[in-house]
């Protein structure tokens, strides 16, 4: 008798592998140059650092055992010191819920704000992660688009004129993923009157606020209103490895996540918590390892905007380099950046195209680079390449044309 198959549930069939991994995975190549991937230079990341802290926390026995689910105490201490430094606010640990990188907040997020088609609002381009988790818990999305401040406040404020009630609204304030820019300080706080004006909450995603090359991001839109739910990570500034994000939430918010936390994974990892302590703490050392990976990546950046305005003149605008780690580019002469893809690797450069992070416009013309991974000279040459894979495509007709303007 042939076994039947039990089916998986229902809520798998809204779900799509990333387009970004699955690229990945064609262009790991290593003679494509890869502004595809999205990860901080693993030769920044401060190995040494981590292996001092791994011995001192290893030298007690207590770091092999379980810890507290909303994170290791003395971590929440200093977490909820740098908190109140930034957004002017005294934090008590309470606030303080230590996670596993800030994704598996976005995921314990979700299942403590979302009642099945409770309405999400994200904006577009969006940070995949979070888009990825929201339709798991069966949202209803709507996006709201940016522009060079940030999301479009006006177009929020159409959506609830027209009744719309979000159960909150995803924010990735500072240097966005994808989209490279960040909200101004005049939107942050009008975003925050909002929220309280109409009883939703914000979820303000910042893991690259740290990482400014000019002048620093302005202060969180937690600044300005209880209903923020502000979420950071260790990942871009010290390590992913780490694995450890905090969120930072009205008390309510963080023993509902308690709760949700202990039935995914009982707690944290006591190690890589008290390691992330002590860097954290550490405040002369962490400055001046955030300074130099600050600086190297501006640099990067800086140099991957003068190549593509360069190359590529007035056929791409481009976000202007000012923190974390990735530039949104516009194609101007109706280049189709998925169809320019296989020239490109052909070429030996990747970048993602924008329709990966579409949610409701199709950015067929637009692409995420990112500049963290591959040194200044390396990235004027995958600009080089990207400026061959453009013209050979052009000269076949295959990339699109004014036309689609
Ligand atoms: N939010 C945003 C906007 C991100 O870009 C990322 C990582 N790429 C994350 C959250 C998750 O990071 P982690 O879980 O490593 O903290």
């Amino acid at each position: 008798m042939s076994a039947t198959t039990p089916p998986l549930s229902r809520r798998l069939d809204s779900l799509q592998s990333s387009a970004i991994r699955d690229l990945l995975k064609l262009t790991s190549r290593a003679d494509i140059i890869g502004l595809a991937g999205g990860l901080p230079d693993a030769e920044l990341m401060p190995r040494d650092r981590i292996a001092a802290a791994a011995e001192t926390a290893l030298s007690s026995r207590a770091v092999l055992q379980y810890t507290e689910s909303p994170g290791w105490g003395p971590l929440r201490e200093v977490l909820a010191a740098r908190e109140s430094a930034r957004t002017g606010r005294p934090l008590s640990i309470d606030e303080i819920f230590v996670t596993h990188g800030s994704q598996q907040a976005l995921s314990l997020l979700a299942e403590v704000l979302l009642d099945p088609g409770a309405l999400v609002i994200v904006e577009d381009p969006a940070y995949v992660g979070a888009l990825q988790v929201f339709r798991a818990a069966g949202a209803r999305i709507l996006a709201v688009p940016l522009d060079s401040e940030g999301m479009r406040l006006d177009i929020l404020r159409d959506l609830l004129a027209k009744g719309e009630r979000p159960a909150f609204v995803h924010t990735v304030s500072n240097f966005h993923n994808p989209g490279g820019v960040t909200m101004s300080s005049a939107r942050r706080r009008e975003l925050a009157e909002l929220a309280d004006a109409h009883g939703f909450w914000i979820i303000e995603d910042d893991p690259y606020g740290e990482l400014w090359f000019d002048q620093p991001a302005p202060a969180p839109v937690a600044t300005y209103s209880p209903n923020v739910i502000r979420l950071s990570s260790a990942s871009k500034i010290l390590a992913p490895t780490l694995r450890v994000g905090w969120m930072i939430a009205p008390t309510k918010v963080c023993r509902a996540v308690e709760l949700l936390k202990q039935g995914a994974d009982l707690c944290g990892s006591a190690l890589t918590h008290q390691i992330a302590a002590d860097l954290l703490a550490d405040t002369d050392w962490l400055t001046a390892h955030i300074d130099k990976v600050r600086n190297i990546y501006g640099e990067r950046a800086h140099a991957l905007v003068d190549a593509v305005r360069t190359r590529f003149g007035d056929r791409i605008t481009c976000t202007e380099a000012t923190g974390g780690m990735f530039l949104w580019a516009d194609f101007t002469d109706g280049t189709d950046t998925q169809a320019l893809l296989p020239a490109a690797l052909d070429a030996g450069v990747a970048y993602v195209p924008g329709s990966a992070f579409a949610v409701s416009t199709d950015y067929t013309h637009s692409m995420r680079l990112c500049f963290t991974t591959s040194e200044a000279a390396i990235l004027t040459e995958a600009v080089d390449r990207l400026a061959r894979a453009h013209a050979a495509a052009e000269s076949q007709g295959a990339v699109g044309n004014q036309a689609q303007l």
